[in-house]
Formats: structure tokens, sequence, C-alpha cells
């Protein structure tokens, strides 16, 4: 998860969010926990989250246009609702030229007007694929792939290590000078999510890997392109290049293998085969002294091929991508082929989303910060804001006086973790400072031309950022993300207004119940700046290890048996929860419980019993039924195979490593989640 904002004054804002009080909202309040939502027949100690979430599961079914179903979801359909209400209602009152407003109305018309899609044809892609078209020499392979490249990646906020251009580019504080920005250069060109979607050689990822082939022959068909059939043949098998040179998962999720500055002339030297002086020239990199290679072997790979393989080659696989990438803005019969691979195939996903959705969707996305403006305006009140930050205040305490009482720390390194939670900037519901679209164009009549022109601002926007002092404030989620965010390179955390919804948060209803749904979270995203990534950045964001051997290898010690408490865990026949690839965010989930908890007991030591549930167990429930989901059989797997989070029915059973859980439930040895006290995982 991943999110970020401010510090605040908290014991007055507590003493207000009492049970009692008429506070807040004339709203119906929330109850205690979901008691409907619960299968009270099942037993807290053998399957804590059918317990929590046993009656939701058996009345819900994933709607047809959704591959996973729960708690985001549910927010993301009320938000989104509100959204297009907002966005509606902009258009209808005729917003000032160039306003928030304005702007977004223009994009959401421009995004379902599909007669106008339909008209145009592939007309709008005709410059790229000229451009393409006139690829003749290595130099102009390098200037179409360098005008293509964008800041479509995210390798330590949002963790998003996804682009289908050959490269993507971050830029972020610089991993040894914290006080100015830098460029990251990452590794990409694939259409399938994965190098593993790739090489992986059982049934189920042959069958993939052929309807990916067909999906490019498809695509190539549509486009009225000759020898579809060869040419794709060729496309698919220079990607599988490409994935074969591409680092894993693991790989990206490890910074110390990512610090690798290359001073720019030194490119063509460890890379050779790509020309790297034209490429950087048309993306606007030349002036930059050093990029950051995030992925180096795959930067050598992939510019490898870049001479290699024959720029037929090349121009036929720059073609399908141009056209892949837009097919959701192009005519019906192109959407519809890429919904059947990216939707169905891939997710399982039975129908696409309402066109209405996914407009608000691309119009959040692109103009991020102009919906979230009106999204808080309306829907994230001051005193959500307050009581919110009351509650980070609390987590944030707890979380400093559980450093205070590890016993396995070194003296040393509690300072230094010390040092970094009074620094830790933690923002709550939106950004201090709005960004600016000015001199961004959107038409009204152009729905992909504004998809590409946005991506192009933000391009630019981030190239403007590079040597510029880095912004511990910089918000990296936008206010209407489910979601939330840590930001190891700037010490801070990104909680949007959007997560902060029931059934995470609860304005003016019981705060125990908000402590476990979304304090545990808040704690998540705390601990994460002390877990094993955390622990590389210092209070300033540097990347410097602040921790002694010693620590470290406890710390080892204890995530090892954290890993083989997740391997255990097997959500699909034969295919288990990767505890390593899992590791961090369980870890802070372990923590995120225990530091919320905390603060919980704190500001609210005499909790009273409410609809027969104690503050204890409704914090637990309350965490048990934040997590719940349901997901389709080829989301799972995906999700499996490339998430760093643990599934949500499995990140609830988190709680069978706290004693207060065993206590509130009465869990005794012989069921099923049942931990012996020192087989309990306690790394903060
Ligand atoms: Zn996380």
């Amino acid at each position: 998860m991943s999110k970020s904002a401010k510090t605040l004054v908290v014991l007055l804002v507590s003493a207000v969010i009492g049970w009692t009080a008429g506070c807040a909202r004339p709203a119906p309040k929330a109850p205690a926990v979901d008691v409907a939502g619960m299968d009270r027949a099942i037993r807290p100690g053998d399957d804590f989250y059918g317990y929590a979430n046993g009656g939701w599961m058996k009345a819900t079914v994933i709607p047809p246009d959704r591959a996973v179903y729960g708690s985001f979801t549910l927010i993301e359909e009320e938000v989104t609702r509100r959204t297009a209400d907002l966005i509606q209602a902009a258009g209808k009152a005729k917003a000032p030229e160039g306003s928030a407003a304005a702007l977004v109305g223009a994009y959401y018309d421009a995004w379902m007007n599909e007669e106008a899609i339909e008209k145009r044809g592939l007309e709008p892609l005709k410059s790229d694929l000229d451009a393409i078209a006139g690829i003749t020499d290595a130099a102009s392979l390098a200037r179409v792939l360098g005008a293509g490249l964008r800041a479509d990646v995210d390798s330590l906020n949002n963790t998003n290590f996804h682009t289908s251009r050959p490269f993507g580019l971050w830029v972020s504080p610089d991993f040894a000078h914290p006080e100015k920005n830098v460029g990251y250069l990452l590794q990409g060109g694939l259409g399938m999510p994965d190098r593993d979607n790739y090489l992986d050689t059982d049934a189920k990822s042959v069958e993939l890997q052929q309807k990916y082939r067909a999906h490019i022959v498809a695509l190539l068909k549509l486009a009225g392109i000759a020898d579809a059939e060869t040419r794709g043949g060729r496309i698919y098998d220079l990607e599988r290049k490409i994935a074969a040179v591409h680092g894993s998962r693991a790989d990206s999720l490890d910074v110390l293998k990512a610090n690798n500055p290359w001073p720019l002339p030194e490119f063509a030297k460890r890379a050779p085969g790509l020309d790297w002086e034209a490429y950087f020239a048309a993306a606007g990199l030349s002036k930059q002294p050093m990029l950051m290679v995030w992925h180096p072997s795959a930067t050598t790979g992939i510019a490898a091929l870049a001479a290699k393989e024959p720029l037929g080659v090349w121009k036929d696989y720059l073609t399908f991508h141009a056209i892949n990438r837009a097919s959701p803005l192009l005519p019906k019969s192109f959407a519809e082929e890429a919904f059947r691979f990216y939707g169905t195939a891939l997710y399982g996903q039975e129908k696409p989303r309402d066109r209405w959705k996914r407009a608000v969707g691309a119009a959040s996305g692109d103009l991020g910060d102009a919906v979230g403006q009106l999204y808080v305006e309306k829907y994230f009140p001051p005193s959500s804001k307050a009581q919110a930050e009351a509650m980070v205040e609390n987590i944030k305490a707890a979380f400093g006086r559980r450093i205070d009482a590890l016993t396995w720390m070194s003296p040393a390194t509690r300072e230094k973790a010390k040092a970094k939670v009074a620094t830790l900037y933690v923002g709550v519901g939106y950004p201090d400072h709005w960004r600016s679209y000015a001199g961004l164009e959107i038409r009204r009549d152009d729905a992909l031309g504004n998809a590409q022109r946005s991506e192009l601002f933000d391009y630019h926007w981030s190239l403007a950022k590079l040597g510029q002092p880095g912004d511990k404030h910089e918000w990296w989620m936008t206010p209407q993300t489910v979601n939330a965010l840590n930001l190891p390179l700037q010490n801070a955390m990104n909680f949007p207004a959007a997560i902060l919804n029931p059934p995470f948060f609860f304005p003016g209803g019981d705060p125990v119940r908000s402590y476990g749904a979304v304090g545990t979270v808040i704690g998540h995203e705390i601990s994460h700046s002390f877990d094993d990534q955390g622990a590389q950045f210092d209070a300033d964001g540097r990347l410097a290890n602040w921790w002694t051997p010693e620590d470290l290898a406890h710390f080892k010690e204890v995530a090892a048996r954290l890993v083989a408490q997740y391997d255990a865990y097997e959500p699909l026949p034969g295919l288990h929860v990767n505890g390593k690839l899992t590791l961090s965010e369980n870890i802070a989930d372990v923590a995120g419980v225990a530091a919320s908890y905390d603060g919980y007991r704190s500001a609210y030591p005499k909790a009273p019993e409410l609809d027969g549930f104690s503050g204890d167990q409704r914090f637990f429930i309350g965490f048990g039924q934040a997590w719940r989901s349901k997901e389709r059989p080829e989301a799972l797997r995906s999700q499996l195979i490339t998430d760093g989070h643990t599934p949500g029915q499995f990140r609830a059973d988190a709680v069978r490593n706290s004693d207060a859980w065993y206590t509130a439930f009465d869990v005794k040895p012989g069921q099923k989640l049942y931990l012996a006290p020192e087989a309990r995982i306690k790394v903060w």
C-alpha cells in the first residue's frame, strides 16, 4: 500500500471522537462491527478471516466487470460515483476556462464520445506510426525509442515496475544526495506484466503465452497490417528475448542492486548496441550528468537487442505497442480485442467496467490533482482530516514507544530509528499544494490525444524536477486513490482522502473500529520506514544502512520465520503465497497491527463494550473486515506471481502474531491459527 501527509495536534482531537458523541455527521451511526458479514459458527482461532467475513463471502458475488472485489473496490465504486457526479456537475455549471473543473469535464466528455472515437479510426495514431515507419537505421531507431520514453514507472513509492516501452523513467531524490532529484532508468518493453509470464513453462503459463501471441496477431490484422501471423510471431519472440534479460521481481525490489549511477557518456561502453546519444537527445536527457540505472543487466541486454534484432522486427514491435497502448481509446473492435486479452485472459474479468467508470478512472489518472481538488472540497471535511491526523499522531507515538522497548536493537541504532520517527512527514487527505496543469491542451473531441498529451505533460513535469531540490512534502498518490503509500527517499508517507472512508475509517463512528481497520494501515506504512527496505534509508532519505550487523542478523532471523509462516498459505491448489516476495508487506501488516493496537489502547484505555463486542474484539474484527476480498482465480494467480502483497484473506491472519488477539478471542492450542507464544513474530 502506499500514500502521505502532515503532522498535527492530536490530544484535543481524539477527545472529540468519543463514541457517545453526536459529533460530526448526522448520518446514521456506523455499527460497531459488521455483524451480518461475520460467520460466528466459525471459531476465530481456526479461521479468523472466515469468522470476520464468512457472511460477506457467502453473500457477495464478484461483479462481471471486476476481477477482484473487496473493501478497496467497494470504496472505489463509491469514490468513482461521487467523482462522476462532480465531473458532470462541473460540465453543466460551465466551469471557467482553464479551471480544474473545465479540464476534467472536457477530458471526460472526450472519453465518453464513442462516436467521435469510431469516426477517427487510427488517425490519431498517425504521427506515431509514421515516425516508426520512418526508422531507417540505428540512430533513427534510438530517436524513436528516446522520444517514446515516459515517466511511467515508480520503483520505490508506488512500486510500479511495468512499462511496455523498452525503458521507463522515474524522477525522485538521489539515493546518495536526497537534497536533489535524479532520473532512475528502469527496464521495460513487455506487453505482459512480468518476465515470468514469458519464461514459465507450466500449462497455465503456456496457455497465456499462446493467447498473448494470438492477441498480437489479432491487433495487427485489425490495423490492416499484412503478414500479421509472421510479424506477430517475430514480435512475440523479441519480447521473449527482452523478458529473458529482465531482472526478476525480487531483483527489482532490491534497492542495493539498483544503486548504479552511470555517467551519461558511459552508457555506450556499459550497454553497447543502442545509440544512446541519439536516445538521450530525443528523450530530453542529454544534459543530465548521470542516470541511476535500476536494472543494469537488463539495460545492457535491451541495448544489445537494439543492435542484434533486425530493424524490421523492431519496427513491427513498436507499431504493435503503439496500437496496443492506445487500444482502449481506439474504435470498438480494438478496445474489445484488448479487453479479451488484458481483461479476460489475464485477469478473468467477464466484461469491461461501465464506460463512465473507466472515463472517471482515466481522468483521475491523467488529471489527478484536478480531480482530487474537486473531490476533497466536497467529501473530505476538515473534521475528517483532523480525526485521521489525530490517529496518525497516536500511532506514531506508539511506534516510538515500541522502538524504546525493543530488546534486540543496539542503542546506537535505536537513536537513529528515533530520529527517523521524529522527522517522518505523514500527509493526510491531500497535498499542501496542488499541481498546475497550465499549458496542457485538453480537447473535447480527442480522447486519445488528451491521454497522450497528458502523459507527455507529466513527462516534461518530471524532467523539470531533475536537479531540483527534493520535496519532502511531494505527494505520489492522488487524494481519490483508495490506498496509502510510504516514500522512503522523502522519509514520508501519503494517506489519501479516499482510503479514509468506511470500511476503513468511520468519521464520527466507533474509533476503535477505525484503529483496527485503517489505524493498522497507518501502522503498516510507518513500519515500512523501519523494515528491511526502510532500514536502508536514513532520517534524511539517504540510501545509507543505519543498522549494525547484529541488528540486521536478528532481523533476518525473525524475517526468515515470517517467510515460513506465509509460505505455508495455499490460496490456490498447488500455488502458495511466496513468503519471500511478500516479506516486507507481511512484516508491515504484523507491525501495523501492533502499533495501531498500542495507539488505540493509549487513546481509549477503557473502551466500553458495544453491540456485545469488547474494544479489543472490535479492533481485530475491524482489521479482519478491512481485508475482505474475493478474487477470480486468474487474478489471484497473477497476484501470487507478481504482487508484493499477500492476498487479503491471508493478510487478515496477521493477527495470530498478536498476544492480545489470543486473549480477545480465547484462542487455544489445537486451533488452526494458534501459534505458541515463542512462535509469534514480533519485529517491532
Ligand atoms: Zn505496504
